[in-house]
């Protein structure tokens, strides 16, 4: 059963409140697991702050269906950009076939959305988690048994075969469970599209597939251990990048604390930056600074000031270089 004193409710963030497009938390799993995956594509987003100028699309309409999701008006999501705009019409059908429960399986009030939280890691810098949904767990006799269900929405252009596999140890969603409390989680797939089977177009579109994630002791020990070690990972590079940039050494070594990966191709499509990491042709992509890009370097719940404030000096030491150059 998870502990709950590793709790601590952060940050609520009300329905309808946002005033820019949705990203993820300050230092949430997508910053960790982005360094798990490329050390290139973590210094580019998170200490130069770059993002591509037009959203991916696969952002674009996950983040409108999520919107919806939350209870954000159209209005707003129109404000948050043209691409947004687009996106609008088949986000707003597939959230209309997701609520019909004549179409899929119904959907258990929500206690809370979009709650921040806060996890702390021992000796280490904390991670942030924000379930879409949490609902309440109901026992064998049909009544609430105290505990959170934390529930997050995801569209696919297909159901693989092992989606169940995958989202059973994702960390995005282990880190929920812990900072609810919760047992179980519920990841809630919707298809946005057609998809062949036995050689033929089938149409999938709106169909849902619920997926149960059980928390382990060994999922959350070993969670815990890859957040540690990447963030232990994270302050070796840029104390080792910043002595570069001190002792005078070439861009080109600054640089090596943040090696590519050469495996740019992941879950979700084409890395971004993919064109700027290996020069082919013209750029397939404009960016733009993100104003947010450096909040990971803001304490969280107690966090050593101090300490942040050594990293935030390092990262803007090895920015100053490497944005020229990358
Ligand atoms: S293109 Fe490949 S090497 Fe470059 S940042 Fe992306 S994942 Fe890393």
């Amino acid at each position: 059963m998870p502990r709950r004193e590793h709790i601590k409710p952060r940050v609520s963030t009300p329905s309808g409140a946002h005033k820019q497009a949705p990203g993820g938390t300050p230092r949430g799993w997508s910053f960790y697991s982005t360094a798990h995956r490329c050390w290139r594509l973590w210094c580019l987003r998170y200490i130069i702050g770059l993002t591509p100028l037009r959203a991916d699309e696969y952002f674009t309409f996950g983040s409108t269906y999520h919107a919806l999701h939350e209870g954000v008006d159209e209005k707003t999501i129109a404000s948050w950009g043209p691409d947004f705009v687009e996106a609008l019409p088949a986000a707003k059908e597939l959230y209309s076939r997701r609520i019909d429960s004549t179409k899929n399986p119904p959907l258990p009030p929500a206690l809370a959305k979009e709650q921040t939280y806060a996890i702390p890691v021992p000796g280490a810098m904390s991670i942030t988690t924000k379930p879409d949904q949490e609902e309440a767990e109901l026992g064998n006799d049909g009544k609430p048994t105290g505990q959170r269900i934390p529930r997050d929405y995801k569209t696919a252009g297909f159901f693989s075969k092992n989606d169940s596999e995958y989202w059973a140890v994702s960390g995005q969603i282990i880190a929920e469970m812990i900072a609810t409390g919760a047992s179980e989680g519920v990841v809630d797939i919707i298809h946005k599209g057609t998809e062949r089977k036995d050689g033929k177009e089938s149409d999938s579109f709106g169909k849902v597939q619920q997926l149960q994630v059980l928390m382990t002791e060994d999922k959350r020990r070993s969670f815990f251990e890859l957040i540690r070690d990447l963030s232990e990972q994270i302050d070796q590079r840029l104390s080792r990048a910043a002595s570069a940039v001190k002792n005078g050494d070439g861009a080109r070594e600054v640089a090596s604390y943040f090696p590519r990966c050469h495996e740019c191709v992941g879950h979700y499509g084409l890395c971004p930056y993919y064109d700027r990491c290996w020069t082919v042709g013209a750029s397939r992509y404009l960016y733009r600074e993100r104003p947010d890009a450096h909040t990971w370097l803001e304490p969280v719940d107690g966090e050593s000031a101090k300490d942040m404030k050594v990293r935030k000096e390092r990262a803007l030491a090895v920015r100053e270089v490497l944005s020229k150059v990358l």
